[in-house]
């Protein structure tokens, strides 16, 4: 078979054992990479005055890591800017939140042809290339304009807005249009899939979508939510493929690790009490802030209930160079120490606040321990988080998810968790409630729920769908 040809914005390199990092896609990604070789491109993460040189390539059996420098000015403008400054706040609905400027936008576009100039010479005419994320909509774009016919798949870890948003966004029509130029593109959820086609009906290519009626179609093997769609002069599918994570390998890391050293003094430190766990990178789009609130007003609506329950908030810092992320970093910081002031007591804290991030290890053990895992972003593509919480439980005392219905896992965990609405603090405060009193029978009824989907679909499984269609 032809040689996968991934590029990402960033790339997670295998350790000195040609072992890949922890983490279902890495994994995933790695063994779809070895099994016909090939190509892992990317930025190295590192930052140089001068234009960059050529690539840096290391070999590792049949896979080739290709990773490029970009100068200061390039990580200004295309990552802190206009990847994160505005592609992220619009799809995840933040038009508030978007800071536009032609300047970005422009090292965005530089930075995708910088991709393509330095991909084009390694290309083999069979390849087959699957471009990843928000940072490189445009990358199949730029290599066709550079006369590469392979086959090119794309994949959008994060949401795709309803018209009204996206259209806000100044040159929403160029990226829209360059979308085009991809064979595939991988949603991941059908929801996001309608808003896509919703806002090619809407700018005018509607005519000619074909198979976009609601009617299912198969898209290689995939047979869920999928259109073929001629647009803009060119021909191509979109499909929903909900991302999975390494199921097995993370419920055995959860029950190795249940019994190790700190998750055993994490358990002793709670002194019996219940623990409501929530873990995100520190992100506006996941709802931190309205969760906190929520725990908050639990603990008014339920004052028996104070001193029997603690809440863990793991929120690593991320983005730190956008004026939004470091405002959030203190907002949150302060709300802890609010909530801690006025309901604490000499021997209990509500909430327990880590602002660094934690290992996967580590995390499987603190899932297993809880009893409530807290899942609430406002807008999240999928959010592995909520997977990997279900994971970790123990089959025979399985806490409970209580998950927002704007995560796109809502999607294959109906039926499961619990649901809320993060806007609605009163309603999370219930679910927090609820899901803290549920009996052990329904708890396991809703587990198996759960973990079955996450048994059946995992992230290896994604990856083969995901390459069998764009191969098909
Ligand atoms: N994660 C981690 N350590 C932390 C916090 C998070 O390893 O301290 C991992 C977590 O286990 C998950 C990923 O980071 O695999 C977060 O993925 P998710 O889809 O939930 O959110 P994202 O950060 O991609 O928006």
């Amino acid at each position: 078979m032809s040689r996968l040809i991934v590029v990402s914005n960033r790339v997670p390199l295998p350790d000195r054992n040609g072992q890949p990092p922890a983490g279902g896609l890495a994994v995933a990604v790695h063994s779809a990479l070895k099994a016909n070789g090939g190509i892992w491109m990317g930025w190295t993460g590192e930052t140089v005055e001068e234009e960059p040189g050529p690539p840096t390539v290391r070999e590792d059996g049949a896979i080739s890591y290709v990773l490029t420098d970009l100068t200061q000015r390039d990580v200004d403008e295309y990552y802190n800017g206009f990847a994160n400054r505005v592609l992220w706040p619009i799809f995840h609905m933040r038009l508030d939140l978007a800071e536009y400027a032609r300047r970005e936008m422009a090292g965005y576009f530089r930075v995708n042809r910088l991709f393509a100039d330095r991909l084009v010479p390694m290309l083999q005419p069979d390849d087959v290339i699957w471009v990843h994320d928000y940072h490189l909509i445009p990358l199949a774009d730029e290599l066709r304009k550079r006369g590469v016919r392979n086959r090119i798949g794309y994949f959008l870890h994060i949401p795709w807005p309803p018209a009204d948003i996206l259209f806000a966004m100044p040159i929403y029509d160029t990226i829209l249009r360059a979308l085009s130029a991809y064979d595939l593109i991988g949603f991941q959820t059908d929801y996001d899939l309608e808003n896509f086609i919703g806002c090619l009906q809407r700018d005018g290519a509607g005519d000619t979508l074909r198979a976009a009626d609601g009617r299912q179609v198969t898209i290689g093997n995939n047979t869920g939510a999928g259109a073929r769609i001629a647009a803009y002069g060119r021909e191509f599918a979109a499909a929903a493929f909900p991302i999975g994570i390494d199921t097995a390998g993370f419920e055995r890391l959860s029950a190795k690790v249940a019994t190790r050293e700190p998750v055993q003094a994490m358990r002793q430190s709670l002194g019996g009490r219940a623990l409501i766990i929530g873990v995100d990178r520190l992100d506006y789009s996941k709802g931190i802030q309205q969760r906190i609130d929520a725990y908050e007003r639990f603990l008014e609506n339920n004052p028996a209930d104070r001193g029997r329950v603690t809440m863990l908030q793991v929120a690593p810092k991320s983005r730190s160079e956008v004026p939004e992320y470091k405002a959030m970093q203190d907002a949150v910081a302060t709300q802890c120490g609010q909530v801690n002031g006025r309901h604490g007591t000499i021997d209990w804290v509500p909430i327990r606040y880590v602002n660094r991030s934690l290992t996967r290890g580590l995390l499987a053990g603190l899932y297993r321990e809880a009893r409530v895992g807290l899942v609430t972003p406002l807008r999240d593509g999928m959010n592995l988080v909520a997977k990997e919480f279900v994971a970790a439980q123990d089959p025979a005392d399985p806490g409970v998810l209580v998950l927002s219905r704007f995560a796109g896992a809502a999607r294959e965990l109906a039926g499961g968790a619990v649901f809320c609405n993060p806007y609605d603090t009163e309603q999370t405060a219930s679910a927090i409630g609820q899901a803290l009193s549920m009996p052990l029978e329904e708890r396991q009824r809703r587990w198996e729920r759960m973990i079955a989907r996450l048994r059946d679909y995992d992230v290896a499984h994604w990856c083969r769908d995901y390459l069998g269609a764009l191969r098909a």
